[in-house]
């Protein structure tokens, strides 16, 4: 398996790591790594692996579809590969996955201000999206919401973790946002993320990585409402 250092500590950049595997399309297995895998709307990192022969670029990080306990890492095209035992220094590209966990604590926000069922998602670098169920959207505002998010970037709410078990989770559905993605459990124990004191602004289980405080996301807007059915609404937001 790999063990994902970014589940306790997301500023981590990079980490050294022992090659278990690497396969013929150039997907190389880790014993541990820094490299987010992709899941729940945020993609998989980038970045490289360094080791005595060379440097391999990482074009992006995916679970094992056949052994969802080991990261795989996936290789530049025509990069060199690492061998299978060899150590390797693995290194994030730190500058978007910054940005990956700016925009993800920031879809929290968008979640704090709008009560409503979520129905999919997706992080990007540059701007990301959020869709949710709203049968009368039409208190929705731009800029009210813009403004919502400032605000509580400006106030600098903590961003913490706490876990509790499967069965804690299930005797509290209404925890649980997302109606598309479904909360990382199976191993016995969930993630909450918790946004202000005691999760007074957003408490959910979510496997993904965020920045500490949420005046580090820093300028916020909603750069567009999209109606995408009858009563779904697409919206995106950026980082200003
Ligand atoms: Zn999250």
């Amino acid at each position: 398996m790999t063990e994902q250092l970014y589940r306790t500590d997301a500023y981590l950049r990079t980490c050294e790591a022992k090659v278990l595997d690497v396969d013929e399309r150039g997907g190389i297995v880790l014993d541990r790594t820094t490299f987010y895998a992709a899941a729940g709307g945020q993609p998989g990192d980038r970045g490289s692996l360094r080791f005595a022969a060379g440097e391999c670029p990482i074009a992006t990080a995916v679970y094992d579809n056949t052994d969802k306990s080991r990261i795989v890492h996936v290789a530049s095209e025509g990069a060199p590969r690492p061998a299978p035992g060899e150590t390797v220094t693995a290194e994030l590209d730190w500058n978007l996955r910054h940005r990956h966990m700016r925009m993800h604590t920031a879809l929290h926000l968008l979640c704090s201000l709008l009560p409503f069922p979520v129905t999919g998602g997706q992080i990007g670098a540059d701007e990301s999206r959020l869709d949710f169920d709203i049968e009368d959207a039409s208190a929705v505002d731009k800029d009210k919401l813009t403004a919502g998010l400032n605000a509580l970037v400006a106030a600098n709410h903590p961003v913490t973790e706490r876990w509790i078990t499967d069965t804690e989770l299930e005797a509290n559905p209404e925890l649980v946002r997302t109606m598309s993605v479904k909360p990382p459990m199976g191993t016995g124990r969930v993630r909450l993320v918790l946004i202000g004191d005691n999760g007074s602004i957003d408490m959910q289980p979510c496997g993904g990585t965020h920045v500490r405080a949420t005046g580090e996301i820093g300028q916020l807007a909603v750069s567009k409402i999209e109606k995408k059915g009858k009563i779904n609404r697409r919206f995106r937001v950026i980082l200003a």
